[in-house]
Order: C-alpha cells, then sequence, then structure tokens
C-alpha cells in the first residue's frame, strides 16, 4: 500500500518505520524542518509501565483537579489550572473513578509494557546506541511522604510492575550523588523502569525507516484531507500546494490533530498538558565522580523527575492543563531548580541549561486513539498524553497490524475512537 503518515513527532517517525517493515511505500509529511522538534523534543524520557500510570503528570495533578472541582483547592495551587478547560477536567475526573479506573490503568500498563519489549527488540536488532538510564527510584521526603507513597505502591502491585522499598541508606548506596543533607525519608526503586532520550532515538529509527524506503517531506504541511477509498492530501509547502493519493493516511499530528479533523465532523476531547524541562551538562569532576543521579530520581512531592542522560541531566515537570504564559513558564521552572538543587546540589552547569517548554497531547481518559478514524482511509495514532514516548514502538506495531488487517499481539479494547462517540 502506498501509505502518508502526518507528523514527525516520535510517533510518527516509529509508525513510519513499522510501516515500511510491513511492506509499505511510506511518505512522511512534517510541516517543521526536522522531526521530534514539538512534545518529543526534551520531556523527560520516562518509560516504564509503572511510572506512566502511578506518577503520571497529570495523575499527580489530578488531586489538585480533584480538589479544584470540588472546591478545596488551595489558593496556592489555583494557577496551575486553566479555567477555560473544564468541561474537559469533568470529562477527565469521570474516566478516572473507582473501577473505570483500574481498568485504565490495565489497559495503559498492557500497551507500555508491550511497547518497552519492542523498543527493546529494536534497539538489539538495528544496533541502536542512544542514551539510556535503567532503574528508577521514587523517594519520600518525610514519614507523611511515604505514606502518601502506599497509594501508587498498591497501584503498582494491581498492575504487577515490580519494585522495592528502600531505607534512606540503601536509596544513597543506589544514588551515591544525593545530597547527604537533603531530607530524604525512604524510597522505592523500580529495577524494570528507566528512561531515555526519545529525540536521539527518532532520529536512530528515521535513519532505519529511510533505509526501508521511508521519504521524508520537511516544510510541508497538511491543511486538508479528503477521506476515501483513495485518500487525497492538501499539501503546502512555501508557496506550492499539492493534492496527492494515497491507499491510506496515518495522522499522527499530535497536537494539532483537532484542528486537521474538526472539518472532517470529527471533534476529540483532546487538550494540551504543558510542563517543562532543564537539560544541563554535568560537572564533571575527578574528586567527586558520583555528582548527579545515577539514574532516575522521581520526587513525586515536587512533580518533578531528574534523569541523567549521558553527561548532562533532565529535570522535568509541572503538569498544567492547556497552554502556558512566559510568565506560567517561568514559575514552573523555578520548582525544578529549587528540585535539583535539594537533591544534587552543584551537580550541573546550570549557567548552560537548555529550558524547554513542551504541550503533550491529551484525551481525557489519558490513553491514545489507535486505529481506524471512521473516515474511509484516514487512520488515527495520536493523543497519547505523558506517555508519547513510553508506548510509542508498541503503538506503532499495534498500527502497521490493524492496517494490514492482522490481529495485534496485545488485546486493544479501549484504544478505538469508538470510545469517544
Ligand atoms: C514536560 C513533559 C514531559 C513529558 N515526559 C514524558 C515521559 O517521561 N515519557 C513519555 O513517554 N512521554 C512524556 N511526555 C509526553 C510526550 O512528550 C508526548 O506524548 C509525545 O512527544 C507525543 O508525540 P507526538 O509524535 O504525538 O507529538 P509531536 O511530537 O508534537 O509530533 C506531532 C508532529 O506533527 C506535526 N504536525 C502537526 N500538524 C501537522 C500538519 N498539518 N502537517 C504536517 N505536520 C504536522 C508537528 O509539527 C509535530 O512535529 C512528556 C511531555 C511533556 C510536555
Amino acid at each position: 500500500m502506498r501509505i502518508a503518515v502526518v507528523g514527525a513527532g516520535i510517533i510518527g517517525v516509529t509508525s513510519a518505520y513499522e510501516l515500511a517493515a510491513a511492506g509499505h511505500e511510506v511518505t512522511v509529511f512534517e510541516q517543521g524542518g526536522s522531526i521530534a522538534a514539538e512534545a518529543s523534543f526534551a520531556h523527560a524520557g520516562l518509560d516504564g509501565a509503572g511510572c506512566a500510570v502511578a506518577w503520571s503528570p497529570l495523575a499527580v495533578a489530578g488531586g489538585v483537579l480533584g480538589l479544584a472541582l470540588r472546591g478545596r483547592l488551595p489558593a496556592a495551587l489555583a494557577p496551575s489550572l486553566n479555567p477555560g478547560s473544564t468541561r474537559w477536567k469533568l470529562k477527565w475526573l469521570r474516566a478516572n473513578r473507582g473501577a473505570a479506573q483500574r481498568e485504565l490503568h490495565q489497559r495503559q500498563h498492557r500497551l507500555a509494557a508491550y511497547s518497552r519489549a519492542c523498543t527493546t527488540e529494536l534497539t538489539q536488532s538495528l544496533h541502536l546506541d542512544f542514551e539510556r538510564s535503567s532503574g528508577v527510584t521514587v523517594v519520600s521526603r518525610s514519614a507523611a511522604d511515604s505514606q502518601r507513597l502506599l497509594g501508587a505502591l498498591a497501584v503498582l502491585d494491581q498492575i504487577g510492575v515490580r519494585h522495592k522499598r528502600l531505607t534512606a541508606d540503601e536509596c544513597r548506596s543506589l544514588e551515591p550523588g544525593l545530597n547527604p543533607q537533603a531530607a530524604l525519608h525512604a524510597a522505592v526503586h523500580l529495577p524494570d523502569e528507566g528512561a531515555g532520550n526519545s529525540r536521539e532515538f527518532a532520529h536512530l529509527i528515521k535513519q532505519h525507516a529511510q533505509r526501508q524506503g521511508v521519504r521524508f517531506v520537511f516544510s510541508a504541511q497538511v491543511i486538508a484531507i479528503q477521506p476515501g477509498a483513495q485518500p487525497e492530501l492538501t499539501v503546502t509547502q512555501g508557496t506550492q500546494r499539492a493534492r496527492e493519493n494515497f491507499d491510506a493516511v496515518v495522522l499522527c499530528t499530535g497536537l494539532a490533530s483537532r484542528r486537521l479533523l474538526a472539518p472532517l465532523g470529527l471533534t476529540l476531547p483532546l487538550i494540551g498538558v504543558s510542563g517543562v524541562s532543564v537539560t544541563a551538562p554535568l560537572r564533571l569532576d575527578e574528586i567527586h565522580p558520583h555528582l548527579g543521579p545515577a539514574s532516575v530520581l522521581l520526587d513525586p512531592r515536587r512533580g518533578a523527575s531528574i534523569v541523567r542522560a549521558g553527561n548532562r541531566l533532565r529535570v522535568s515537570g509541572g503538569a498544567r492543563i492547556g497552554a502556558m504564559s512566559r510568565a506560567q513558564e517561568v514559575a514552573a521552572l523555578k520548582p525544578l531548580y529549587r528540585t535539583l538543587n535539594e537533591w544534587f546540589p552543584g551537580a550541573a552547569r546550570t549557567a548552560q541549561a537548555q529550558q524547554w517548554q513542551g504541550a503533550s497531547p491529551t484525551l481525557p481518559d489519558g490513553l491514545p486513539i489507535l486505529g481506524r478514524s471512521g473516515l474511509d482511509g484516514v487512520w488515527l495514532n495520536l493523543g497519547h498524553g505523558s506517555v508519547g514516548w513510553t508506548v510509542s514502538c508498541g503503538g506503532a506495531r499495534v498500527l502497521a497490524a490493524l492496517i494490514a488487517g492482522i490481529t495485534p499481539e496485545i488485546d486493544t479494547a479501549g484504544l478505538g475512537i469508538d470510545r469517544f462517540r
């Protein structure tokens, strides 16, 4: 089949690769000048099912959200909520109640675990060399924090994610760079989780996709889709406008999907959940060889992760429902520097830090839409929320199977568009 993939974030690139590997002739249209330049650019890079389910930014923000909607929000937290999106928040709360939430956790875990296996298989078979850290340590600062962690541990038990509770001393021996003065009560270690540089991964996968014949067209914005047996795309590139037909079109357009689908009568409850990150070179010091994190440190109290990425570290956090103004971005960055300074003071050359703001394309139940759109010839792989990288390789393989008419290797219940009809 001749297939067009629209969007070259981590989702579009992995989809293009899997479709080409399945024997299709693939063209990727990307409005920007390179791949992985939007939401997939400088996010935290966590790639495990447990973190995705128990400590996703939205799950943490959810506590705040629930309080807000019940009118019990502490005034200091109010700015993290965008009043314009109340309907979406209500949908989110409804999807995340009781037994329904447990079902969502199982589905997310199934997709994330499958995806991790696919990523590992690709990494080995294609000899991909990219920045990775293995093991996640979730810290608690006080007995009350440790008590609060119990809820998350119950979720890990439910979905079957391996974890080990650590004393403060055990935690320090896993993460010897930790500030000896930092308030550390206890920790939980997730040995099968970790983080990886998804942008670097995307560039490597793009090269392999190109070897399989995938054509990438940059600065090419798809402005209209005509569904049909041979769906047609209208694409602008500079001053040129062209129409092209394919056998199938796959939308991997993240947040922009709403704009493309609305004229076709498809209105999705897709919203951006904004966050920020700071990436800085580690201070390499022979006298103190353990400066900085050994792997991944998660601080749920601050809603922040600190990840080692080769000779750099990345601190990431924030979960604002809706867009972030420049002032809000500055306000969201401050606690990241503070958290870094609390756990790993002096470990990074923050004067050379690169700051980033991104928005995860998020649906109220936190799962992506994967499969048919209901419009002839148009397929969807979008709305991955805070786990786009985590589920990218598995989701792309599921999509390729669905397009080929083959039963995917995992149960895809709850991933279709029917749940929003
Ligand atoms: C602060 C933060 C931390 C995060 N941490 C994690 C994490 O630890 N682990 C994890 O798994 N995920 C994480 N995420 C989520 C992750 O970043 C996203 O889920 C993922 O990047 C979404 O990928 P995407 O390819 O769907 O979207 P994008 O990367 O945004 O790609 C969409 C692409 O489509 C292109 N496009 C759109 N419209 C058109 C058009 N009309 N024509 C042509 N091209 C078009 C865009 O230019 C863009 O390149 C985080 C996100 C944020 C903001």
